[in-house]
């Protein structure tokens, strides 16, 4: 059982106490922000926190799930969290209750009593403490990410020509599971030959020809967290030169994201370092999509690494720096690690090879 649940309520309960629009409870409906501030992975997952007590609400079907995994939570058991819980603040003499607003919809709104405290809408309260990862998720997903190269490296002397993209979509999830994995982290990307230049193309029955680039983008689910790596290569042919270019414009973009992150970095300046390499190329209008994107419990989370953000990186934030160049109807490039930005720099947590490996 983790010890990291005390100091997540807490550093909630710090922002109740100085930045909560005089908010003095929190109701937390998103399931992936239960987990994160309990632990409790049930999909029926309402919180009320306080300045002194913590209430969790769910169904009856985890009743048994939650004494095990939050047994220091009191539990309500109800159908109908949100309505319970703003019904125990009322009793609690709770005046002004937070509430997530990106996570109710307007039926669950409407439903709320309105005979109690006033609820004040926040928004990406729990998702901003989630961006800087504590030790034991660090732990998890240095794990996972350490899975997901494992299972690359097993796939590599697999692949040839001949294989669809479905099969080996399908043998890397295999892998990943081999490997200690809880699952795929996301529905694996295999793209081949003309393909690859859909950034998030679905496996297909197309059988890879020789000659073709092959994309994959895939990662590792492991206690809820999630790594995230993508790989272009070669499959039963020489690189010709224009895929070896690409594939060296890519290298050098992402090397440049890579070392330009750092606590305190603008995520702006970042995605700038990297795509400035595919502007000076003539690919600014082939890389399309952000540089990259916090991980953690969730696949895409907080913070978005791309044009005209702002903010700037935290020490122990989680983010995948991915740039793309994609011609289309030829083929494209993706290189993608998590890594971790650790101080003046980063260190990436998946490590497979990044050159242009010819295979099969
Ligand atoms: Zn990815
Ligand atoms: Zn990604």
């Amino acid at each position: 059982m983790t010890t990291a649940f005390p100091t997540r309520l807490r550093r909630l309960r710090d922002w109740l106490a100085t930045d909560a629009q005089g908010a003095d409870a929190f109701l937390v409906t998103s399931p992936v922000n239960v987990r994160y501030l309990t632990g409790f992975t049930g999909s029926n997952a309402s919180l009320l926190v306080t300045a002194a007590d913590v209430t969790l609400a769910t169904d009856s079907r985890y009743v048994v799930q939650a004494s095990q995994q939050c047994p220091a939570v009191p539990l309500l058991v109800t159908r109908d969290g949100p309505v319970a819980l703003v019904a125990a603040a009322t009793d609690q003499g709770v005046e002004r209750l937070a509430f997530e607003a990106g996570h109710v919809t307007v039926a669950g709104y409407a439903a709320l009593p309105r005979t109690g405290p006033v609820l004040v809408p926040t928004t990406d309260v729990v998702e901003e403490l989630r961006i800087v990862k504590d030790y034991e998720e660090i732990a998890a997903l240095r794990h996972a990410c350490r899975i997901t190269d494992e299972a690359l490296g097993r796939l590599l002397p697999q692949l040839r020509a001949g294989l669809t993209e479905r099969a080996i979509a399908r043998r890397l999830e295999w892998l990943l599971n081999e490997c200690g994995a809880d699952g795929p982290s996301f529905d694996t990307i295999v793209a081949a030959g003309p393909n690859s230049a859909v950034p998030h193309h679905r496996p297909t029955d197309r059988a890879v020809q020789p000659g073709d680039l092959l994309k994959i983008d895939f990662g590792a689910l492991l206690d809820g967290y999630h790594a995230d790596e993508t790989r272009t290569f070669v499959v039963g042919a020489p690189a010709r030169p224009w895929q070896q270019e690409l594939h060296d414009l890519v290298a050098a973009a992402q090397e440049a994201g890579r070392a330009a992150l750092a606590a305190g970095a603008d995520v702006a300046t970042v995605d700038a370092a990297a795509r400035q390499v595919i502007a000076a190329a003539g690919h600014a209008d082939h890389f399309g999509h952000g540089l990259g994107h916090g991980v953690g419990l969730q696949i895409h989370e907080a913070p978005l690494l791309a044009r005209g953000v702002p903010g700037s990186l935290c020490d122990r934030t989680l983010v995948t720096i991915e740039p793309g160049v994609y011609l289309p109807g030829r083929g494209g490039v993706r290189i993608e690690d998590t890594l971790l930005v650790t101080g003046p720099g980063s260190e990436s947590l998946t490590a497979s090879p990044r050159d242009l490996l010819v295979l099969g």
